[in-house]
């Protein structure tokens, strides 16, 4: 049988009735700009205010988008998606940290994760975010070049370290790293680190991923570029493919500065190196492993096309896809469902510090008019499968 995405019922077999009332809920709110701009300004508003507002967030958005406020909660959410073969990205989302001690304090939260899903057979990856251990303003410094102090040389070597503890942790547990990507104006120390990693802990199996966003025109060359780079130092590329989370933050820094900006012309320019990029990583697998990292159904259904043309298992072990938790389920638990290796990034964390995260994905559903759309339309046609 071909693949298909509209297949609902295998899409929410781990939703129950009320589950899926509350998505029906919050995506509808969440597709009306008004009541979605209102809601995001009005929670800002009342956690800065300290007002008591955490259980509401809790019971809504946050079940819909996170596993838990601690690693054991989102362990049960996480146990659930193993039971239907769907794997997890467990990712300690805790953002927006700028002070050493905080910094020094996500390592063995990080190391604690790694050991916990280690015991899991279906928590294969632990995401990191370089901003968790570094501050903003030194990444800049170091994106642009400029001369660093004896102090920020000292900062700079302390962020090294953390994020080697927490790889060498992932080697020795046999887990993978994802290491995001993030703002353009931060991300060539973010580069070099995730090579430098690859380089360490990639020689026989693959431990670390860099993630490459193809919103932005010259990563489809730089992908390339990596990947030369890997072969001659004799590491494997571990290459997590996303289109790209920034785009109006970007555009709107590129004007304000002054400079072009680093995103596509249009969405068609995206997606076409998107699916390119893919292809690029299917035709060399010897040497690159790959993440796929989207919503989007028609680059699924190509890189499977590709798969199968190929006469590649689903199951290949340098092939991994991924959604986010609480979106694109029918994507997920089908391609579950047919031997692929797909997996969820879980967040987790106290509602507090996951709120950026939140925001992001509330913004990502109002503007993304087709997306909620979609949502929506999939879990009305499976509430009325259900009868409800
Ligand atoms: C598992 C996973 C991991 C992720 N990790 C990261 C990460 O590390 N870093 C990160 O930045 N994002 C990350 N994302 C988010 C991702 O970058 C996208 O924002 C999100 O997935 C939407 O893109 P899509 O491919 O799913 O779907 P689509 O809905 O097909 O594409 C929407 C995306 O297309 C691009 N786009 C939209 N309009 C235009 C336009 N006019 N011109 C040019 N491009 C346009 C934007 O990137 C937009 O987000 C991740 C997503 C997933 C699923």
């Amino acid at each position: 049988m071909p693949l298909s995405f509209d297949n609902t019922e295998i899409a929410f077999r781990y939703r129950s009735d009320k589950e899926l009332k509350r998505a029906h809920f919050l995506f509808s709110s969440m597709s009306s700009p008004f009541l979605s701009k209102t809601g995001m300004r009005l929670t800002q508003l009342a956690m800065s205010w300290n007002l008591p507002i955490k259980s509401m967030i809790k019971k809504t958005i946050f079940q819909q988008f996170c596993g838990g406020e601690t690693i054991e909660e989102a362990a049960q959410t996480s146990a659930i998606l193993g039971r239907y073969n769907v794997g997890v990205a467990l990712d300690y989302s805790v953002e927006g940290k700028e002070e050493e001690a905080e910094f020094d304090h996500a390592v063995p939260e990080f190391v604690k994760a790694i050991e916990y899903a280690a015991t899991q057979k279906n928590i294969p990856f632990i995401p990191i975010k370089i901003t968790g251990f570094a501050r903003f303003g030194l990444l800049e410094k170091i994106h642009e070049g400029a001369a660093l102090s004896a102090a920020e040389q000292e900062e700079w070597k302390r962020v090294q370290d953390r994020i080697d503890r927490i790889c060498a942790t992932a080697a020795r547990c046999r887990n993978m790293i994802l290491i995001d990507a993030e703002e353009s104006w931060i991300q060539q120390p973010v580069d070099d680190l995730a090579d430098a990693m690859m380089e360490k802990y990639n020689k026989g199996s693959i431990v670390i991923f860099n993630t490459f966003q193809m919103y932005r025109h010259d990563r489809l060359i730089f992908l390339e570029a990596s990947h030369r780079k890997a072969m001659a130092r004799g590491y494997i590329l571990g290459a997590k493919l996303v289109r790209g989370a920034y785009m109006e933050k970007e555009r709107a820094r590129a004007e304000e500065k002054g400079y072009p900006s680093p995103i596509q012309p249009d969405k068609a320019s995206t997606d076409r190196d998107y699916d390119l990029g893919v292809a690029y990583c299917l035709d060399h697998l010897d040497s690159i492993a790959l993440f796929i990292g989207t919503h989007n159904e028609q680059s699924c259904y190509k890189a499977t096309e590709i798969i199968r043309q190929k006469g590649l298992q689903p199951g290949n072990n340098h092939i991994y896809l991924s959604q986010l938790y609480g979106m694109s389920d029918n994507i997920t638990f089908n391609l579950a469902d047919a031997g692929y290796n797909v997996s969820k990034y879980l967040p987790y964390g106290p509602v507090k510090d996951v709120i950026p995260y939140l925001m992001r994905r509330a913004q990502e559903n109002t503007s993304v008019a087709g997306q909620t759309g979609r949502e929506l339309g999939l879990i009305k046609k499976e509430m009325s499968r259900r009868g409800l």
